[in-house]
Parts: structure tokens; C-alpha cells; sequence
């Protein structure tokens, strides 16, 4: 019988990429994993500042972490970005966690707003993650989360282009999940519902009646499942995706 390689703990100076780590969801899974043991590289594209407090957070809390900038939407950002990163060590884990919406019902989705979120939510993540897979198949491990949403298998009018690229994020975490399946590398997605952060600022406060919990997540919420499937211990879950979203799925 074949068995894929297993570790019980991280690789030494074990070091993982999470885009959109200034704010948000990216910060809290960013300081989750730095206390996981990770090396944190804090991704960013404009909230240097942020960015910069994240590290400094971490670094406090007796972690290491460095910021890096990039617009992850741009040609040739994934092998910046990573190699701004290896300057911690060994780039064994992504996190796809940078993400925008630009809503608009169908009839009036303009092309631009459809390419943008595409760009940004769903090609990027594709270049990351082809990046990022070499030396995780030469380490025989690597772990990589992208976070989707729960708007990818379930309709929410307004966001068709956001929807297709969390969907394609979901069907591409399944396909290179199989494919590398053997290496000790494995994909999964995070697939948040309705969390507070700057995104969902605007939305009015009965949002959350479609929600059974009836109340918003927290970013350390989608942080903790992140926590769970970057770790060693998650090892023999490949694929998948988990819902945080109290119940929305359900
Ligand atoms: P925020 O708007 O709070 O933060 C977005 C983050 O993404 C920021 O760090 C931002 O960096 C970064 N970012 C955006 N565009 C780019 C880019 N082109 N290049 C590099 N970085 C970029 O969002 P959330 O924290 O709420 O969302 C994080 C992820 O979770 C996203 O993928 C989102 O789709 C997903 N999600 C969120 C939900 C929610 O309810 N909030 C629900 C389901 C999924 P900077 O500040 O430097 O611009």
C-alpha cells in the first residue's frame, strides 16, 4: 500500500504566504498562524501601515512575520510575492485570502467590475498557487487555504462575478488537490459567510436574518478553521471545503 508522507509538526522555519494579511480576515489568520508556529508573510497591497502593525503584532507576541507588498491581480506578482517571502524561509504555505467585491445585479455588471473581481479572487490565486507548489513538492509538504465563500455554491443576487470566482476557487482547490495528493501537499477552501470586516461594513444590520446563528462571524472565527487545515494535523484532509458561516450552508 502506498502512504503519503505525514509530519506531526511544522517543518523548521516553515513559512507561509497569506495575501490581504493587513486587514480583516487576512490579519486575524495571519496572527493565528503565526502562534500556529508559522513564519507569517503579511500581504498587502495598499494598507502598508496595516500591514506593518500585523508584523509588529506578531513579532510582540514572540512570533516572526514580515510584510510584502503586491497587487496580486498584477502580471508577475505570485514569484514577488513569494520571493519576497522566502527571505523568512521555505515558503510551504499559502493562504489565497485577498479578495475585493464589486457588486452589481447581471443587467448592469460591466465588464470591468466582472474582470477585476475575476483577477483579483480567482487568476491570482491560480498563479499563486502554480508558484507556490515547486518547493512545496520538493519538501514533500505544503499547505495551501484559499478562502472562498458561501456565495460560491449558493446564489446571492447582486454578486455573479464575485459568486464565479469563489465557485472557481472551490473547483480548482478539488482538481490541484488531486493532482498533487501524493506529495504531502495539500488544498482545501475556507468558505466564510457573513463576517465583520471592511467589507461588509455597508451591509444593513438584517443581513444577518439569513443567518441561522442570527449574528455575524468574526474573522478569528474563519482564522481557527484556517489554524486547523494549515496544520500537520490535517494532513489526510485534502479538498475540502469548510463552511464558517454560522449555519448558512447548513
Ligand atoms: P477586507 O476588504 O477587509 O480586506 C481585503 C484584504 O485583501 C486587504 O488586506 C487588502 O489589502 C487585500 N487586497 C485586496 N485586493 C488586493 C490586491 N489586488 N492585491 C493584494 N491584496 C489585495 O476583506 P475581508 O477580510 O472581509 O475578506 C478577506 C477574504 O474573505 C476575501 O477573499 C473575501 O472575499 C473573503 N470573504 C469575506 C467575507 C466577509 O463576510 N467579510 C465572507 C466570505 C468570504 P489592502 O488593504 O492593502 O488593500
Amino acid at each position: 500500500m502506498v502512504t503519503a508522507p505525514t509530519t506531526t509538526s511544522l517543518p523548521d522555519g516553515a513559512t507561509i504566504l497569506v495575501t490581504g494579511g493587513s486587514r480583516g480576515i487576512g490579519a486575524a489568520i495571519a496572527s493565528q498562524l503565526a502562534a500556529d508556529g508559522w513564519q507569517v508573510a503579511v500581504g498587502y497591497r495598499a494598507g502598508e501601515a496595516a500591514a506593518q502593525a500585523v508584523v509588529e503584532s506578531i513579532t510582540a507576541a514572540g512570533g516572526h512575520a514580515l510584510a510584502v507588498p503586491g497587487d496580486v491581480a498584477a502580471p508577475g506578482a505570485a514569484a514577488g510575492l513569494l520571493a519576497a517571502a522566502a527571505e523568512l524561509g521555505p515558503v510551504l504555505g499559502l493562504v489565497n485570502n485577498a479578495g475585493i467585491t464589486d457588486d452589481a445585479l447581471t443587467l448592469m455588471l460591466s465588464d470591468d467590475a466582472w474582470d477585476d473581481v475575476i483577477a483579483t479572487n480567482l487568476s491570482a490565486a491560480f498563479r499563486l498557487t502554480r508558484a507556490a507548489l515547486r518547493p512545496m513538492v520538493k519538501a514533500r509538504f505544503g499547505r495551501i487555504v484559499s478562502i472562498a465563500s458561501v456565495v460560491g455554491p449558493f446564489a446571492n443576487p447582486g454578486q455573479a462575478n464575485y459568486a464565479a470566482a469563489k465557485a472557481g476557487l472551490i473547483g480548482m482547490t478539488r482538481t490541484i488537490a488531486a493532482e498533487v495528493a501524493q506529495r504531502g501537499i495539500t488544498l482545501n477552501a475556507v468558505a466564510p459567510g457573513l463576517i465583520t470586516s471592511d467589507m461588509t461594513a455597508d451591509l444593513p444590520p438584517e443581513a444577518v436574518g439569513r443567518v441561522p446563528m442570527r449574528r455575524a462571524g468574526t474573522p478569528a472565527e474563519v482564522a481557527a478553521a484556517v489554524s486547523f487545515l494549515a496544520s500537520p494535523a490535517a494532513s489526510y484532509v485534502t479538498g475540502s471545503t469548510l463552511f464558517v458561516d454560522g449555519g448558512m450552508a447548513a
